[in-house]
């Protein structure tokens, strides 16, 4: 298919700027638009491109629920790790009075990130479509983005900041998928939530403080609640301390030692834990595959609820409605669910039983986040890269294969430099790549990567 470079000015070829599109224009891609244009003398075109979702904010900050909060401090979510204020500036610029230790809604961080790109347009050098990007194709000098409106976009790279696999909603309609909208269910009937990590707890807070007074039950394999950010002050861990390549049973033990050195000092596990985070992704790549896979199996639930933390403005209103038996937590697997005339079952198996029982309930939300399989969740665009050998899965199935510079690995394992992926996209190869204070460091990593390679000088 000719593709028609001289009808784009952004077209990478001669006397053009080079040209990087960006497939995603959530937190990631917008983050990763920001560094490569955050210097105005850089002579490079950068084009994001967004189906769905307001620029910016993705899954996470399209909630419009203001008790949704962040579950990172102001002070750990400016939008550049060389400038942890940027966001606290931007806040006073709205007249909201927030410290670094605050909390803010995810809704107000949307539209931070939805503010980040506007100078940017300015200059021409930026340009922001709506569409959905369905393949990427190679060029002999560059990539091609195919969108579902016909266009072509031709660029010198791609950029995959495509987030999170999520689920597909239920067929039948009997489940609630966390982020699909729907009216409130019925006041005085009890709500099954699937799921009691961070997700469980937004639609729970938004049950409570609208005056659902049905009976809310979280199920969940080990009935973990994620733990309460409290004061925490990183432990200093050098990357020598770090035992690479250990099995992770060593690794966790070497954990437990921290938080009890840090406890020893006068501290808490969350030192501990917030010491060794610049080290996560280098853990994880020295892991041999069946050591993660074994993190996955037994220590990622224990791992997340320890790490991703809730605020206490957002556990107060849990912890009081699992006091007061406004809400149960259930320790076992969802099997399903079924409807018997105008009655809705929720199916479930209690953790260490063969037993199937059954939760009489107006509503069932799967709240189970957002580890799901790559290829059965897979996006056309996603499923394309597949099924064209440009791409693979991991051997974990967390999601597609990406080499330690970002660079998409194909069904050969020939990695290609010039479709790169970032944030959850990636997070096969780095594992925590999830939350902002990470993305950010590997936009501005990528981001002088894509700069040193593609812009001449
Ligand atoms: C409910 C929730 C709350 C969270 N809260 C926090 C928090 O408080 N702090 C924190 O640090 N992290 C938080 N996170 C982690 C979050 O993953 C990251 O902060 C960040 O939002 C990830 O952004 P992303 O752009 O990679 O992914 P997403 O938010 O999933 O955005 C990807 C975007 O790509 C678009 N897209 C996908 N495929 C295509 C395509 N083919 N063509 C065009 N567009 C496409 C989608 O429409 C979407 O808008 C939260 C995550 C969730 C799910």
């Amino acid at each position: 298919m000719k593709i028609d470079v001289l009808a784009d000015p952004f077209a990478p070829q001669p006397g053009h700027l080079p040209h990087i599109v960006i497939v995603g224009g959530g937190a990631s891609g917008v983050l990763l638009a920001a560094h490569l244009l955050r210097d105005p003398r850089t002579p490079l075109r950068v084009t994001v491109i967004e189906g769905r979702h307001m620029l910016g904010c993705g899954v996470a900050y399209s909630t419009t629920d203001p008790r949704h909060l962040l579950n990172t401090r102001v002070a750990n979510m400016s939008a550049f790790p060389d400038d942890p204020d940027h966001f606290r500036r931007w806040l006073a610029g709205r007249g909201v009075a927030a410290t670094g230790e605050c909390f803010v809604s995810r809704a107000t961080y949307g539209a931070y990130m939805t503010d980040l790109l506007a100078p940017l347009s300015a200059d021409g050098r930026l340009r922001c479509l709506r569409a959905t990007c369905i393949r990427l194709t190679s060029l002999r000098a560059g990539v091609a983005a195919h969108l579902d409106d016909g266009q072509v976009i031709p660029a010198s790279a791609a950029v995959l900041a495509t987030g999170h696999a999520l689920p597909e909603p239920d067929p039948d309609g009997l489940v609630h998928g966390a982020w699909q909208s729907a009216p409130p269910p019925p006041a005085g009937g009890r709500v099954v939530i699937v799921g009691s990590g961070l997700s469980m707890v937004d639609q729970a807070i938004s049950l409570l403080e609208s005056g659902h007074r049905g009976e809310i039950v979280a199920i969940s394999r080990r009935a973990l609640l994620p733990r309460i950010h409290g004061p925490a002050t990183p432990l200093p861990v050098s990357r020598a301390e770090v035992p690479l390549g250990a099995p992770v049973s060593f690794i966790l033990s070497w954990l437990r030692e921290l938080a009890a050195r840090s406890e020893a000092q006068g501290g808490t596990w969350r030192d501990a834990v917030d010491g060794v985070r610049p080290h996560l992704a280098a853990l994880w790549r020295a892991m041999p595959v069946p050591d993660r896979a074994r993190f996955l199996r037994h220590a990622a639930p224990w791992w997340e609820v320890h790490r991703h933390r809730l605020p206490p403005e957002s556990a107060a209103p849990i912890n009081l409605a699992l006091r007061t038996g406004r809400m149960r937590q259930l320790a076992g697997s969802f099997i399903g669910a079924n409807r018997e005339g105008a009655v809705l079952h929720a199916l479930w198996r209690p953790r260490g039983t063969a037993r199937t029982l059954s939760l009489v309930t107006s509503r069932i939300i799967d709240c189970r986040g957002i580890r799901r399989d790559p290829e059965i969740h897979a996006t056309p665009l996603v499923a394309d890269l597949l099924t064209s050998g440009r791409a693979r899965i991991d051997p974990l199935r967390l999601g597609l294969d990406v080499a330690p510079d970002c660079a998409l690995i194909d069904a050969s394992g020939r990695p290609n430099p010039r479709i790169r992926a970032i944030g959850p996209a990636s997070r096969a190869a780095f594992w925590e790549i999830t939350a902002i204070p990470d993305i950010r460091q590997q936009a501005q990593g990528l981001a002088d990567e894509l700069t040193r390679l593609h812009v001449p000088g």
